[in-house]
This record gives structure tokens, sequence and C-alpha cells, in this order.
């Protein structure tokens, strides 16, 4: 690979985590509270398809409910357990 291709990769590779970033839908602290409540309780109770702890957390929280769910949705993150494994995986590499 020539340099200026390697640059060019690198140059879209930051403008992916800066695009990426611009559509978390809260502070990484935020979410780095909801992705800690949700699997400690997917580590203690399982996993039973829905997403009733990352739905019990944002509204105890008072987050945006349509826009963390959508986000989470658009990362793989369709219930608790998949919050944790994609959704929190996509957060962790590009905050
Ligand atoms: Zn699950």
């Amino acid at each position: 690979m020539k340099s200026s291709d390697r640059d060019l990769k690198k140059n879209w590779k930051l403008q992916q985590r800066e695009l990426a970033r611009a559509a978390f839908p809260a502070a990484n602290s935020v979410l780095e509270s909801l992705f800690d409540f949700v699997e400690s309780n997917v580590d203690s109770h399982g996993c039973n398809h829905s997403l009733r702890f990352t739905t019990r957390w944002v509204s105890e929280h008072e987050q945006p409910e349509k826009s963390v769910l959508e986000w989470l949705a658009a990362h793989g993150g369709n219930c608790d357990c998949e919050v944790v494994a994609n959704a929190a995986n996509h957060w962790e590499q590009n905050r």
C-alpha cells in the first residue's frame, strides 16, 4: 500500500469515528453507567430477549428513550445481552 493510500485510509477511519461519536445519544459518562447497569443485571439475572434492564435504566435516568433505543438497535443492541455485547463494543471502540 502506498503511503498516500494509508493516509487516506487513516483519515477515513478518523472520520468514521467522529461520525460515530457525533451519533452517541448521551455523554460518555452516561453511556458508561448504562452499560455497567445492564451488564451487571444480565450477569445476575440473564437476558429474556427484551430490553427490560435497558429501558428501566433509561426511565430512571430520564434519558430520551427513543433516541437511546434507536441508537442501541442501530448497533446491534436489540435486547439486554446484545446491548452489552454489541452496542457497548461499538461505544468502546469509538468513545
Ligand atoms: Zn439477549
